[in-house]
């Protein structure tokens, strides 16, 4: 289903930025940071705001065993404008290295062995961390403390 934003099912689940951009279409108010159209403009012409793919374009199911990429978005309290770039970066990179840690307890929980879950890339000033696994595991992943969000990456 399109959402509000008018994005594509690929698109929806994304991470945006909250600055806006002009629609390329009509100059009004994209929905965030880095979109072609504003969600009116999407709609009208049935293409996804930000790729220009079909918007009611339908997900295709994926088999419950298939490892996809997933982006880990973690919790913490770096984002304090006051602070310096280095304390953020102290927080981040903090955060990325608990749920790393962490990570062995789920897999140990979910009676998984240490390959199931697949580290391919760290983020470590924003807080995210980039992860193959299956499905299953991603939304067990998405209940683990400190754990803000996680996001299919297509
Ligand atoms: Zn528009
Ligand atoms: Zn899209």
């Amino acid at each position: 289903m399109p959402n509000e934003s008018g994005l594509c099912y690929k698109c929806q689940n994304k991470f945006y930025t909250a600055v806006v951009d002009t629609c390329t279409n009509c100059g009004a108010t994209t929905a965030c940071g880095g979109f072609k159209l504003c969600p009116k403009c999407a709609k009208k012409k049935n293409k996804c705001a930000f790729c220009g793919g079909q918007l009611d374009a339908i997900k295709p199911p994926t088999p419950p065993d298939a490892r996809l990429v997933w982006l880990v978005s973690l919790n913490h309290d770096g984002r304090q404008p006051t602070e310096g770039r280095e304390a953020i970066l102290a927080k981040t990179g903090e955060a990325v290295d608990t749920f790393k840690s962490s990570l062995a307890d789920l897999l140990a929980q979910q009676h998984q062995p240490a390959a199931a879950i697949e580290i391919l890339n760290e983020m470590r000033a924003l807080g995210i961390v980039v992860i193959r696994c299956t499905t299953s595991l991603a939304t067990a992943v998405g209940k683990m403390q400190g754990v803000h969000a996680v996001a299919e990456n297509e």
